[in-house]
C-alpha cells in the first residue's frame, strides 16, 4: 500500500482499515492527481488556533522538502487564505477547480476562495457543508501532493464525522489549555476512537506567554493540567505553542510562511 493514490475506484486492495467500517463512498481523485498522506486538523471549538496550527504544519512539512496541500473547508471562519496572503477567487476549468499556489508552493483550496467577496457570509447548512470536503477532494486538481492537511467544517464530533468520506491517515486535535480538560475534547477523542480514525496526538495552543522583559514563561491557564488530561485520553501531547504576538502579526500580514519556531516539529516527525 506504499504507493496508494487514494483512488479507491481503480484499486483492488480491500483496505479494510479505511473503507470497511465506512458506509460512505470515498470520491475518487481527478485523473492524474495524487495525494499521499491525509491528516485532519480538528478542534473542539472555534478560535483556539486550528487555522494557526494547520498553516504552521503545512509550512513545516513544506520546509522539510515535501509537496504540501491544504484543504480548508472551515466554513465558520475560513482564515487560511488570509494567513497565506491569498485574496481573490480560485480559477476553475470547465469541470474542475485549480488549487491556489502560495508563495512557497503550497497548494491551497478554501471555501473563501469560492466566494464572490471574501467578506461574504457563508450560509450553507447541513448536507451542503458536509459535501464541501468531498467536493474539494474530488473536484480540485491536486498535483503530486505528499501531505494534505484538511480542516473540515464544524468542530468536535461534527468535524470528525466528515472524515468518514475521506481517506484520512490520522487527525490532530488542537485545543487551548482550558479546553483540553473539558468535555468537548473528550467527546472528539471518543468519536475518533469509535470511528476508527487514528489520532496522531494533541496540540495545545496558547499554552503560555513568554515575558518580553525577563524571558520567564507564564502559564495563565495553569501548567500541569494538560499533560494530565492527555494521559487520561491515552494520547501524546505533541506540542505546546505559546501565545506569540509575532505569530498573530504574521497572520494579519498574510505572511505565515515566514514564521520562526519549531513548536510543531514533534507533530511533523510523526506524520
Ligand atoms: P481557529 O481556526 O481555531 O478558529 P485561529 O487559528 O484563526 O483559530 O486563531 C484565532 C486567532 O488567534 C487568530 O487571529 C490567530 O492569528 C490568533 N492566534 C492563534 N494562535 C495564536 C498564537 N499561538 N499566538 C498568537 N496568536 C494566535
Amino acid at each position: 500500500m506504499s504507493d496508494c493514490t487514494h483512488d479507491c475506484s481503480s484499486c483492488g486492495e480491500s483496505c479494510a482499515e479505511r473503507q470497511g467500517g465506512s458506509p460512505f463512498q470515498i470520491k475518487p481523485l481527478r485523473e492524474g492527481c495524487r495525494v499521499g498522506k491525509v491528516y485532519g486538523v480538528v478542534s473542539g471549538k472555534g478560535g483556539v488556533g486550528k487555522s494557526m496550527v494547520t498553516s504552521q504544519l503545512a509550512v513545516t512539512m513544506q520546509r522539510r522538502g515535501h509537496n504540501v496541500a491544504v484543504l480548508d473547508a472551515d466554513i465558520t471562519g475560513p482564515s487560511i487564505p488570509k494567513a497565506f496572503g491569498i485574496h481573490g477567487r480560485a480559477v476553475a476549468t470547465e469541470d474542475a477547480i485549480l488549487p491556489v499556489i502560495t508563495g512557497t508552493g503550497i497548494q491551497l483550496m478554501s471555501v473563501n476562495l469560492l466566494l464572490e467577496h471574501e467578506t461574504d457570509p457563508v450560509i450553507w447548512r447541513g448536507p451542503v457543508i458536509g459535501g464541501v470536503v468531498q467536493q474539494f477532494w474530488g473536484d480540485v486538481l491536486w498535483q503530486d501532493v505528499d501531505y494534505m492537511f484538511d480542516m473540515p467544517p464544524g468542530t468536535g464530533d461534527v468535524a470528525l464525522n466528515v472524515f468518514q468520506t475521506l481517506p484520512v491517515d490520522g487527525v490532530i486535535i488542537v485545543a487551548s489549555p482550558q479546553e483540553l480538560v473539558s468535555m468537548v475534547v473528550q467527546k472528539a477523542v471518543k468519536m475518533a476512537q469509535m470511528m476508527n480514525i487514528p489520532i496522531v496526538g494533541l496540540v495545545e495552543n496558547m499554552s503560555y506567554i513568554t515575558c518580553p522583559d525577563c524571558g520567564k514563561k507564564l502559564y495563565p491557564f495553569g501548567e500541569g493540567k494538560t499533560q494530565q488530561a492527555a494521559d487520561e485520553y491515552g494520547l501524546p501531547l505533541l506540542a505546546r505553542m505559546p501565545i506569540d504576538p509575532e505569530l498573530a502579526h504574521l497572520v494579519d500580514l498574510g505572511r505565515i510562511e515566514d514564521f520562526q519556531g519549531n513548536w510543531l516539529d514533534a507533530v511533523a516527525d510523526k506524520l
